[in-house]
């Protein structure tokens, strides 16, 4: 599985739609600070699934949409797509190409899409919690997340483990399953 492009619009700081294509191995993204490094990579993690605004550094969901600046006026809807290449069949879906979208507008109204057709959040969690590229996995290390990994419970830690060990998914199961 391999992220292939990622599209943004209307995202914090991505007015304009921007399109970045991601190559195979390692990508370093370098940039002033400001430029937007840290929103690239709350795009990822906002539509792998993250619900709370604090950890995109907002106070509320809608901060996350393109609030204006002196030169421009904000906007009214933010969308990001991923675009995964899932050739090896990661994601049990039967599609090579998997691309994940979010949008949301003013109004608070939020869609999800997998492969441009409608689904829930629950779908898009789901379908890559045990990809190694869940919402709450180690493949997005933000600032101060390590002492945050150090300084937990160990019960919370113990999910990181899960979710690389590919049992979260059923533990998840089985409360939703509890739950009813
Ligand atoms: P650093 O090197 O300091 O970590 P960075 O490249 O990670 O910087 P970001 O934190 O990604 O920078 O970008 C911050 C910029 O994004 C700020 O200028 C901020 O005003 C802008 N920004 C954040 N949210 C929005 C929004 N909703 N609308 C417009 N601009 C936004
Ligand atoms: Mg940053």
């Amino acid at each position: 599985m391999q992220l292939d492009k990622i599209e943004m619009s209307g995202f914090k700081s991505f007015a304009d739609k921007t399109v970045i294509e991601f190559d195979k191995g390692v990508t370093a993204v370098v940039g002033p600070n400001g430029s937007g490094k840290s929103n690239l990579s709350e795009a990822i993690k906002w539509v792998l699934g993250e619900q709370s605004a604090k950890s995109l550094r907002g106070k509320k969901m809608d901060d996350i949409i393109f609030a204006g600046s002196q030169t421009r006026k904000s906007q009214n809807i933010a969308e990001v797509s991923l675009y995964i290449n899932n050739e090896d069949k990661t994601l049990a879906v039967p599609h090579a190409e998997v691309v994940l979208t979010r949008r949301l507008n003013r109004k608070g109204e939020s869609n999800f899409y997998i492969n441009r057709e409608a689904c829930r959040l629950k779908d898009i969690t789901n379908l890559m919690m045990d990809s190694g590229l869940g919402k709450d996995s180690f493949a997005l290390i933000s600032q101060g997340k390590v002492e945050k990994i150090f300084n937990d419970k160990p019960e919370d830690r113990r999910s990181i483990i899960e979710e690389a060990a590919g049992v979260l998914k059923y533990k998840d199961r089985k409360q939703q399953a509890q739950k009813k």
